[in-house]
């Protein structure tokens, strides 16, 4: 739709002679350069939601809501200078979008660059302010565009029609606010300066999910804070990606460390410290012997045996069973009482039986 008409015009004309359009590239990349490298004061986040982070993990946006301090990674510069190339190929795009249109027709690109709109979407009467990269009107109906510049896999994945979840929510969050049914969402890949568009339609489920993550942050407080979007590691181990790049991890993930797998960082849990467990041979060791009974008990024992008429046999097998004894001489002291109720209590019970057997005959 866009990319077929801006292509055409770079391929068509050797020079572009707008000189509004060049002024306007100049300021905005300007604002994108301090924005990157100038402004040492982040923007204040504090009390403070963004429609373009709609979809992000809910923990995350609630601890830059409430200002906890961050505790993770940081914009490096290496990101920034990334960023600084993403927001002026976005802004130029953008632009040569609206010079392609004045060209060949078709329509018209608004509330671009300088100029973008504010759209508003209510989240429970609370409004969460947006700025769509421009909007595309056909001269029938209007339509969102965004522009994003993407590393090469995210651009491969755009062209199999598969969009992230948190651009998907921020698409969707913005046709809610303009109450339009679909956006041209452009793809540029940062490696090779290809462009792909795809047209995503407003989803009312993803709407509805991105309320309610929304509406997660509004409700919660520094003590209660929303579940983490990412709780757990993926099946290889490794917390998401998105977690490595969280400002926050140090504190959502105290247990987790960074480390380089391959060429690149990955965060995933520490390994715990294996405790180790004293086994059953090793604790006689430390561990005082208790006493056994007295020989003048031990020679009770068979008394006992005989006058309830029980088998020595069966009495030992029952004793290895329950006490894991072989001999009457290991028998703890604290044992003994209960060892003689069970040699009474059995006896009394065969003899009991014994009865009832030779009146039954
Ligand atoms: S570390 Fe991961 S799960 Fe925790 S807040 Fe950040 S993005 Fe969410």
């Amino acid at each position: 739709m866009l990319i077929e008409k801006i292509n055409k015009y770079l391929t068509e004309e050797e020079k572009i002679t707008d000189k509004s359009i060049s002024y306007e590239v100049s300021l905005l990349s300007q604002w994108a350069f301090e924005r990157q490298f100038c402004n040492n004061e982040e923007p204040a986040s504090k009390g403070k939601l963004r429609l373009s982070a709609a979809g992000q993990c809910p923990r995350k946006l609630a601890y830059a809501y409430h200002g906890i301090e961050k505790n993770g990674k940081e914009i490096d510069g290496r990101r920034r200078l990334t960023f600084f190339a993403g927001d002026v190929s976005e802004i130029t795009i953008t632009l040569l979008a609206k010079l392609a249109l004045k060209k060949y027709g078709g329509g018209v690109l608004l509330a671009t660059g300088r100029e973008q709109a504010t759209v508003k979407f209510k989240v429970n009467g609370i409004e969460i302010e947006g700025h769509p990269d421009g909007i595309f009107w056909d001269f029938q109906k209007g339509r969102l565009l965004e522009c994003k510049s993407m590393s090469d896999y995210s651009f491969r994945e755009l062209e199999k029609g598969e969009i992230s979840e948190e651009y998907l929510a921020q698409d969707n969050c913005y046709l809610d606010a303009l109450n339009f049914g679909e956006c041209i969402h452009i793809g540029y890949n940062k490696n090779n300066s290809i462009m792909f568009e795809k047209i995503v339609k407003r989803d009312p489920k993803v709407v509805e999910e991105c309320k309610k993550n929304l509406l997660s942050v509004l409700i919660s407080t520094p003590e209660k804070l929303p579940e983490p979007k990412y709780p757990e590691p993926d099946e290889k181990g490794f917390c998401s990606w998105r977690c490595l790049y969280c400002p926050w991890w140090g504190i959502c993930k105290p247990d987790a460390e960074k480390v380089l797998i391959g060429k690149a960082y990955k965060l995933r849990p520490k390994k715990q410290p294996q405790v180790l467990i004293p086994t059953t041979k090793e604790e006689p060791e430390n561990k005082p012997k208790e006493q056994t009974i007295s020989p003048v008990q031990q020679r009770a024992i068979p008394i006992g045996l005989k006058k309830y008429n029980i088998k020595s046999k069966v009495f030992m097998e029952w004793l290895e069973f329950n006490y894991q004894i072989k001999t009457i001489g290991e028998i703890p002291e604290s044992k003994y009482a209960e060892i003689c109720d069970w040699i009474r209590d059995t006896g009394t019970i065969l003899s009991d039986h014994k009865e009832e057997l030779i009146k039954t005959k």
